[in-house]
């Protein structure tokens, strides 16, 4: 497991103590472990990724955090005390989207939302800002039951926003969004972050993970692969840089000769030249032949999540039943 201590994340957790802490979780369903023996903390103002395949344990571990779930095992402290049993006086302090949210489908998007709002005390101008914010105004009279998947979507967070928790955990948020509204997303969540407060979700957007989350955990089948900042989780675990240069400019011999150059093959008609020391290849690669036409991939938090899983992937897939001896 790669686990690191330090990092930016650190300064946000000054004079804070954690938004939650989780020692030894686990959690299975009839013979099926979901998750095992889990311990992480989330830092007070942190944006924490939790990544894995289909099946990883993700959502149960986010509803435990939530409290809508009891852990077999272990210990979870969010904001300082228990969510299980039932904690009402933390439901005022965090937001909570799920992958189900449930919705009063004959109200229209304002009513719904004006509702959650109530529920919460919240008051009610709060409404109306919360629906500019994830880009409703347009669809406030709009009965639930007529808004598309994504207008859906966007209302459940807008009803996990709108009484302005400090700890907010979305399952997997842009799961039915376009483009356009993934981003805007983005920027709500962003913006979330520079007001300081903690933000939990899950998505299977890598590339998302990677531009919004100060530190990603990886889980597999029930257990933390990783867990580190994306960026120490490309340099620890060594990912090659690629340089991808048109085929036939440099011959494959020559291109394997070149000093710092790891391995190379043929892909989709390109020369595609792995290596550790980019500069230095770049470098040789000018003088031989000018660098027109080459492309520069480095390593990304996809391509990490991509080895770390492959070998497990099937444990995900497959039954995962404790045998006994
Ligand atoms: P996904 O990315 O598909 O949402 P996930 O990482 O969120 O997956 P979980 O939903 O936590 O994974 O499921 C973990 C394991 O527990 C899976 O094998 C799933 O089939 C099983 N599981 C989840 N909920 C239940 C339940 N209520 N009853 C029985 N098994 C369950």
């Amino acid at each position: 497991m790669i686990q690191r201590t330090s990092g930016p994340a650190d300064s946000l957790s000054i004079n804070h103590p954690p938004a939650v802490v989780v020692d030894g979780i686990s959690k299975r369903y009839g013979s099926r472990i979901a998750l095992s023996g889990i311990s992480l903390t989330v830092k007070s103002g942190e944006f924490f990724g939790l990544l894995g395949p289909n099946g990883a344990g993700k959502t149960t571990l986010v509803e435990i955090m939530e409290g809508l779930r009891q852990a077999d095992s272990g210990t979870i402290r969010v904001l300082d005390a228990p969510p299980w049993p039932r904690n009402v006086a933390l439901l005022p302090r965090i937001g909570v989207q799920t992958q189900s949210s449930a919705f009063f489908v004959r109200q229209t998007a304002r009513e719904h939302l004006a509702t959650v709002a109530a529920l919460y005390g919240t008051e009610d101008s709060a409404v109306d800002r919360t629906l500019e914010t994830v880009g409703l105004t347009d669809q406030r009279g709009t009965r639930v039951e007529d808004l598309s998947g994504g207008q859906r979507q966007r209302l459940a967070i807008a009803s996990a926003l709108v009484h302005e928790p400090e700890l907010i955990f979305l399952d997997e948020p842009t799961a039915a969004l376009d483009p356009q509204a993934r981003r805007s997303l983005w920027d709500v969540l962003r913006a979330l972050k520079e007001m300081g407060r903690t933000i939990v979700y899950t998505t299977h957007h890598l590339d998302e993970a990677e531009a919004l989350c100060d530190r990603v955990a990886i889980l597999v089948a029930g257990r933390i692969t990783a867990l580190d900042t994306p960026r120490g989780l490309v340099e620890k675990t060594g990912q090659p840089t690629r340089l991808l240069m048109p085929a036939g400019r440099v011959s494959e011999e020559r291109a394997r000769a070149i000093t710092g150059v790891d391995r190379v093959v043929v892909q989709d008609g390109s020369l595609v030249l792995e290596t550790q020391a980019a500069g230095k290849v770049l470098s040789a690669l000018d003088t031989i032949g000018g660098l027109e036409g080459i492309q520069t991939r480095t390593a990304t938090l996809e391509d990490v999540y991509l080895v770390l899983t492959s070998d497990t992937q099937h444990e995900a897939d497959g039954p995962n039943e404790e045998h006994q001896a």
